[in-house]
């Protein structure tokens, strides 16, 4: 029987694209999703090796039904890619607790809770590959992105920890960590923003849904690779290099905070006022610090 693969968060951008394209190559694929239930009807209809499962892997009851469903069905999982995840941006400052909760359940406890609940049948096979998605925030940082580059090392921490403890068994665990790819979890992005963005990176693109299922091929097809506890950072060059300064609007309006220089590009300074620190402005390309 061929390679059964379970895709979490699959209905739409990265995920979907690496179901179709496994799905052209004859794999047997399980795309989970949990909103999106008509763009994963879609691909149902599409492929008729595309599989499709309902639920939220944030909550360990709905993984423990999806995998039970997969082995009921096919007996075994092959290749498990944590996939799905979400992102929220603000400032450290004010984020809250239910954001905290909400980020790092669905990108973070999300591959803990899936993954346990694949591995006995992985274990008991001696065979498995997994792949992690994770991003390039997870290595560097991204200012206004705290709590989602948080969950993303994390992934990467538990991608190289698994790889350790699994490999005896014959698991391999990687993560890929992708630049900016265009998906929908860009989509609020200005284009002025989209234009900064590309210069930050070599090739002066935003990655393609295509640059990570190509590299997910890779790390199945491979009958003989041995890559395991490896990060796959793919198209970035971001060095971020905190650079506190002192700002100056106008009289009595100073203010310290965190003046991040990616490149050449102020990332954020925000103005507070003296007395009460209440942002009053927040620095835009072009704003002269005095
Ligand atoms: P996207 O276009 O917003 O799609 C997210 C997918 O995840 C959707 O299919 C969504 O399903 C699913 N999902 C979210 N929460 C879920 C949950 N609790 N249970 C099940 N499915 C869930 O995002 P994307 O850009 O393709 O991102 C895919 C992965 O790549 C994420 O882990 C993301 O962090 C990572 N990544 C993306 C970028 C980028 O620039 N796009 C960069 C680095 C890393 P429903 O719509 O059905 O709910």
């Amino acid at each position: 029987m061929e390679k059964v693969i379970l895709i979490t968060g699959a209905s739409r951008g990265i995920g979907r694209e690496i179901a179709e394209k496994l799905a052209q190559k004859g794999y047997q694929v399980i795309a989970n999703y949990n909103k999106s239930e008509e763009k994963a009807q879609e691909l149902k209809k599409e492929y008729s090796n595309i599989d499709i499962y309902k639920a939220d892997v944030s909550k360990r009851q709905e993984v423990q039904g999806m995998v039970k469903y997969i082995i009921d069905k096919y007996k075994k999982i092959d290749v498990l890619i944590n996939n799905a995840g979400i992102s929220i941006s603000g400032l450290f400052t004010e984020a809250t607790d239910e954001e905290w909760n909400k980020i790092i359940n669905n990108n973070l406890y999300s591959v803990f809770c899936t993954t346990q609940e694949v591995l006995s049948n992985m274990i008991m096979r001696k065979k498995g590959c997994i792949i992690n998605i994770s991003s390039i925030w997870g290595l560097v940082g991204s200012s206004c992105e705290t709590i989602y580059s948080v969950a993303k090392a994390g992934v990467d921490g538990m991608t190289k920890s698994l790889a350790k403890e699994l490999g005896p068994s014959n698991i391999r665990v990687n993560s890929i960590a992708p630049g900016i790819i265009d998906t929908d979890m860009n989509a609020n992005y200005t284009v002025e923003e989209i234009e900064e963005i590309k210069e930050e990176i070599p090739l002066e693109r935003i990655g393609k849904k295509t640059d990570i299922s190509k590299c997910v091929e890779w790390l199945i097809d491979d009958e003989y690779t041995t890559t395991s506890a490896s990060d796959i950072p793919e198209q970035y060059e971001l060095v971020a290099e905190p650079d506190n300064k002192e700002g100056k609007m106008a009289k009595e309006q100073i203010v310290v905070t965190y003046y991040y220089q990616i490149k050449k590009r102020p990332y954020i300074v925000n103005y507070l006022e003296k007395d009460t620190e209440k942002v009053i402005h927040t620095a835009k390309k072009g704003d002269e610090l005095v």
